[in-house]
């Protein structure tokens, strides 16, 4: 079980914890050392003096053997003093082989300090050491000798030493206090900066910042290490920043899309209503006219009317008839188009004269309204290949649509480039062969200039108007598509509209070649 380290030391910083472990460790050693010593001192001076105190034993025996031989008190007593003065000895006593004390000594002048019957050996009391031992002359024990000596030069030596210990221990103290202040600072510094990185960090929220490594031990180790998981850490919130931003621009992208899925399937919806209404309308308005004039025609025939008005009724039947069919002939065109079904008879021709040929087809609605048409040539004559049917449908229905949306007595130009064209709304320049229609009608809608060409569209400024289906536009596009070319309408700034195409002057369409 790890010992639970005492409470004190929890709150300490880990510099004070260093320097309270070496001081500790150095103090521990001094402590045991200066205890040891103690004791090793301690013993070996005991020693000493029950050795000293033997010889001087000995030594009264020795002084005193004739004086108890001869039985004289007086000389014993007189060298018993005269050695005991001189040996520091605080009572000294001899006694006869009986036990009878024979002569004694007393620093202290005591009366009789000599115990009855002393043990034989030496012991030490609190404050002295006793030794009792026999006087032998000649293998004979003749009496026997007591001393006494007190213990005050170990103590005070000892007393001496605990007051060199404390000085010492004081003196160390201060010395391993400065010496580990300097030490410490080989771990707690490393340890306080990785801290203070730390602290910076989680302050900050900023993971560029980076422990300095100061040296190549656990504590470098442990700096790498940090630093790697803060470059992991950075390189992770990096990758789910991206990842983020990039889930947010999906989601962007998505909803976008489906928004325009949405538009276009509702736009969808409503062109579809639109056409039915559109073409119920178209379909109705020729089918009501050749029913109503063939009735017409029949009661004429009844009631013998004159042939000039029976002619009038079938004119109209007629145009209807035409109007019908021609209906139907954008739908059939318009799906073979799509289809890929229409066969394209690519021919060199100039598209100037196809030009002329599609005015003069539509000068009774010119003349019907009182449009003055104006047609500027272009500088070299405009020869393309093309199919000269389907370009006759395009010029047809752009210059029908002019005529259609323009107020009587305004004016129509048609223009024709062998060059180029510049599309304003795509800032582009485009080579090859063009012609634009530009009209002072109505105009389209900004936002819808790009529209009128989808399938059964028809602009805002038109839609109440009766007539059309939305188609004449979608099968122009298809037309200059197969041609290679690009065809769009922009606004004039004085009103009206202007539509333009452009085709490559040059086919490379294998149809060309079978032409
Ligand atoms: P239609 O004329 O039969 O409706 P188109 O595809 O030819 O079909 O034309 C589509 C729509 O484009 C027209 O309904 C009209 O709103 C618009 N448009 C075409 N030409 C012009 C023009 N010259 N001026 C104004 N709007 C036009």
């Amino acid at each position: 079980m790890v010992k639970k380290i005492p409470d004190v030391f929890h709150g300490l910083p880990i510099k004070r914890k260093l320097m309270a472990m070496i001081m500790a460790t150095t103090l521990t050693a001094l402590l045991l050392v200066s205890v040891v010593s103690v004791i090793y001192y301690v013993a070996e001076a005991r020693r000493d003096m029950v050795h000293d105190l033997q010889m001087k034993s000995g030594i009264i025996g020795n002084r005193s053997a004739a004086a108890i031989l001869y039985d004289d008190r007086k000389l014993a007593k007189e060298k018993l003093n005269a050695f005991s003065e001189k040996s520091a000895i605080e009572i000294s006593c001899i006694y006869l082989p009986s036990g009878e004390i024979f002569a004694f000594f007393s620093v202290r002048r005591d009366e009789n300090p000599c115990p009855k019957a002393p043990e034989y050996g030496h012991f030490f009391s609190k404050n002295s050491l006793k030794l009792y031992q026999n006087i032998i002359v000649n293998n004979e024990r003749i009496g026997s000798v007591y001393i006494e000596s007190n213990l005050s030069e170990i103590n005070g030596n000892l007393l001496r030493y605990g007051l060199y210990v404390i000085l010492l221990f004081f003196i160390v103290t201060v010395i391993s206090y400065f010496i580990s202040s300097k030490l410490q600072k080989v771990i707690s510094d490393p340890i306080s900066h990785l801290v203070d990185t730390t602290k910076a960090i989680s302050g900050s929220g900023n993971y560029s910042f980076r422990a300095v490594k100061a040296s190549d031990d656990e504590l470098g180790v442990l700096v790498d290490a940090f630093n790697r998981m803060l470059t992991q850490i950075q390189e992770r919130d990096k990758a789910l920043h991206y990842a983020k931003s990039d889930l947010e621009k999906r989601v962007q992208e998505r909803t976008r899309d489906l928004e325009e899925a949405k538009e276009a399937a509702e736009f969808a919806n409503q062109a579809k209503s639109e056409f039915l209404a559109n073409m119920s309308h178209e379909l109705r308005t020729p089918m009501h006219a050749i029913l109503s004039f063939s009735n017409f025609g029949a009661e004429s025939i009844v009631s013998k009317t004159n042939e000039e008005e029976l002619l009038h009724y079938f004119s109209r039947i007629r145009d209807s008839g035409t109007r019908l069919l021609s209906l139907v002939n954008n739908l059939l065109d318009l799906s073979k188009l799509e289809s890929g079904k229409m066969d394209f008879a690519m021919k060199k021709g100039n598209l100037e004269k196809t030009v002329h040929s599609v005015i003069g087809e539509l000068q009774a609605l010119i003349r019907a309204k009182n449009l003055l048409i104006i047609v500027n040539p272009p500088a070299d004559p405009p020869i393309a290949t093309f199919d000269q049917l389907r370009m006759v449908q395009v010029i047809y229905n752009l210059l029908s649509n002019a005529i259609k949306f323009s107020p009587e007595g305004k004016k129509i130009t048609v223009s024709i480039d062998s060059a180029s064209a510049y599309d304003s709304a795509a800032k582009e320049k485009l080579p090859g062969l063009a012609v634009s229609v530009k009209d002072e009608g109505i105009g389209i809608p900004p936002g819808e200039l790009g529209k009128v060409f989808d399938k059964f569209f028809q602009s805002s400024k038109t839609k109440t108007g009766a007539g059309g289906t939305g188609l004449g536009l979608a099968i122009c596009m298809e037309i200059i598509k197969e041609h290679h070319g690009r065809i769009w309408a922009e606004n004039n700034q004085e009103g009206g509209a202007t539509f333009t195409f452009v085709i490559p002057k040059e086919q490379e369409d294998k149809k060309d070649a079978a032409a």
